[in-house]
């Protein structure tokens, strides 16, 4: 990597004036994906390094949200105590990388490459969080979905930082993480399925499920077939929803073979949901 210029601010707003000045200059963490990242070998960019500033390694809480910095790192957070609406984002950082690449890697650099979705993506879209962005000029509050072009792709706007995440603080009876394949990223080789539920008087109550490949699917309309069924689920009824996700996947633009794949792993949840082994 050659960086042409780079700027390491204290603050949000020196960072941001360093973005009106070079609105082209590439925002970086920890680096730890940056590194790995071949297009960013090939030519020289302008860096902003976000590391050094404060508040984007400040969590705080009130009754209904939990915000995260986008420079805290996955094991700050694997370690906060008490918060249980954070487990199953735990179960999905404990997946990424060695214990040493989570004492670096932020949360902010996994949601933010522009070309890949990371591993974290699918369940944070299932937690249903929002982001903080900060460009040169203005700071706007988006759903992550809104980070998903229509074509299903990393879509970060251009010329902006993340500053903030912000998660409901709300508890999940059942949630799963799956990943396949043996790349680092979701991509062609490798994927992340991510799935939340909650039970309430033997019914499903709330369901999300989200796979993250090439590009990122979740079938609202599954999610809503399937609220209200009484566990445990027909077999048909599993079989079902394993076809419908299948072929939303396929639609959107996922691989077939990882399309059915992923649809295997929705039948496999659906099954241990309703109390059968998988
Ligand atoms: C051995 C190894 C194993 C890994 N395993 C995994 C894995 O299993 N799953 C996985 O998802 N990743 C994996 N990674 C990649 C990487 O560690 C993670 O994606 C990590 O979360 C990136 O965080 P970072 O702070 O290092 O981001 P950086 O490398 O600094 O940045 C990553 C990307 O996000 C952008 N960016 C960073 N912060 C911001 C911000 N605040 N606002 C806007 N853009 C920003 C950067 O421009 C860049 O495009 C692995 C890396 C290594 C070296």
């Amino acid at each position: 990597m050659f960086a042409s210029e780079v700027a390491s601010p204290y603050s949000i707003n020196e960072a941001t004036a360093f973005l009106r000045r070079f609105p082209q200059a590439v925002p970086a963490a920890a680096c730890t994906r940056l590194i790995i990242d071949p297009a960013f070998s090939k030519r020289p960019i302008t860096i902003l390094s976000l590391s050094n500033i404060k508040e984007l390694q400040a969590i705080s809480r009130t009754d209904r949200f939990l915000d995260i910095g986008a420079c805290v790192s996955m094991t700050r957070i694997i370690n906060l105590p008490n918060i249980s609406s954070l487990e199953p984002l735990k179960k999905t950082l404990l997946t990424i990388g060695s214990a040493s690449i989570r004492n670096r890697a932020s949360l902010g650099g996994n949601i933010c490459s522009p070309d890949s979705f990371g591993s974290a993506f699918p369940m944070l879209s299932c937690m249903e969080a929002s982001v903080e962005l900060r460009s040169g000029n203005q700071s706007r509050w988006l759903r992550i979905h809104e980070l998903v072009s229509e074509a299903g792709r990393p879509a970060l706007p251009k010329g902006s930082f993340l500053t903030r995440l912000r998660l409901p603080i709300r508890d999940w009876e059942f949630s799963c993480i799956v990943r396949k394949g043996n790349s680092i990223l979701p991509g062609e080789h490798g994927t992340c399925f991510a799935a939340l539920a909650n039970i309430e008087k033997n019914a499903i109550s709330e369901l999300r499920i989200a796979v993250a490949g090439t590009i990122q699917v979740r079938s609202r309309d599954l999610e809503m077939n399937l609220n209200g069924k009484k566990l445990p689920l027909a077999a048909k009824d599993i079989e079902n929803s394993r076809h419908q996700f299948m072929e939303t996947a396929i639609e959107a633009g996922l691989a077939p073979s990882i399309a059915i794949s992923s649809a295997d792993t929705v039948r496999a949840f659906l099954q241990n949901l309703s109390g059968e082994s998988a």
